[in-house]
């Protein structure tokens, strides 16, 4: 196949590019991690990095669990991190709601990383994995209730996910004024294990546009809001950073949509032909087979 002209560029200098930066934003999922497991070399890099001086950031679409429960995946897989250093979408959409000082009610459509974060945030909530038991009553003239205190559905990544929420969700939507519709993130397909792809939380994001017709406010990658949140939170100008992830329509865009450095890791998702094809518009500044790269490895 041929390649896209302008395709981008093996880091074959890893050093200036090191240099130029202040700040490196790695994807956790392709990345840091695959599933359970370590990828080679991430701890030797992540210090090497710490020991130039560089900020390490941490941002993961997979909204099921908090920052809390990645401070303990980063720890058992014998990463040493921050809670602060970490972005998942679940944080990103309490981050969000917070923000503008949200005092109703959330429905949940999504796993306990999103109820934690709530819960942090000071957010009540209502929704969540519990509902996935529930069930509803089609008896002729029985109306299902809902909470018209609800002013915000947050949808994220829900394997529990039935017609009683998809219902529950879509009657606040459509019937509380003012009802705020917040998706954690929308990938199209996940990678819950390497055997096929998996539905991603795009779908039951997809599930409540179609039943309200509105488009959500998206927290997570590629929409701008947690980068601009790190950078404002962190006082960090956004073309100091490095956005290091291995999905082009979420990592590369996020930093592109950001202003910041890109670099494509082929370490999860993307390959080589997926990236130098004449079909793929998303070009980063670099790519590199895995962060341990930026040690300096040579092109295969
Ligand atoms: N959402 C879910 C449910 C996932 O399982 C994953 C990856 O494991 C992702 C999103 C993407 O995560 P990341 O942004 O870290 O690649
Ligand atoms: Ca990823």
């Amino acid at each position: 196949a041929p390649e896209a002209t302008g395709a981008a560029p093996y880091l074959d200098d890893p050093a200036s590019l090191i240099d130029s930066v202040k700040t490196f934003i790695f994807d956790c999922d392709g990345v840091i991690w695959k599933g359970e497991s370590l990828i080679d070399g991430v701890p030797e890099t992540l210090d090497k990095l710490r020991a130039a001086g560089k900020k390490l950031i941490f941002v993961t679409n997979n909204s099921t669990k908090s920052r809390k429960q990645y401070m303990k995946k980063f720890t058992d897989l014998g990463l040493s991190v921050t809670e602060e250093e970490i972005f998942a979408s679940s944080f990103a959409a309490a981050a969000y709601l917070k923000g503008i000082g949200f005092n109703k009610k959330a429905y949940i459509i999504g796993e306990v990383g999103i109820q934690k974060e709530m819960d942090i945030a000071g957010i009540s909530h209502l929704g969540g994995p519990e509902d996935g038991q529930k069930t509803i009553d089609l008896s002729p003239g029985v109306m299902m209730e809902h909470d018209h205190d609800v002013g915000a559905v947050v949808v994220g990544f829900d394997r529990y996910l039935n017609y009683y929420k998809l219902q529950y969700a879509t009657l606040c939507l459509r019937e509380n004024p003012g009802c705020l519709f917040i998706a954690t993130n929308c990938d199209a397909v996940t990678h819950l294990t390497d055997a096929q792809e998996w539905a991603g939380g795009g779908s039951m994001v997809g599930a409540i546009k179609g039943s309200t017709k509105k488009e959500p406010f998206v927290a997570g990658k590629p929409s701008t809001f947690m980068m601009d949140w790190i950078a404002k939170s962190y006082g960090i100008d956004k073309s100091e950073i490095c956005m290091v992830g291995d999905r082009l329509d979420t990592d590369i865009l996020f930093g592109q949509n950001g202003g910041c450095r890109t670099l494509l890791v082929l370490s999860g998702v993307t390959n080589l032909k997926t990236l130098q094809s004449p079909d793929n518009h998303i070009q980063p500044d670099f790519y590199a087979n895995q962060i341990s790269d930026l040690l300096g490895a040579k092109a295969p």
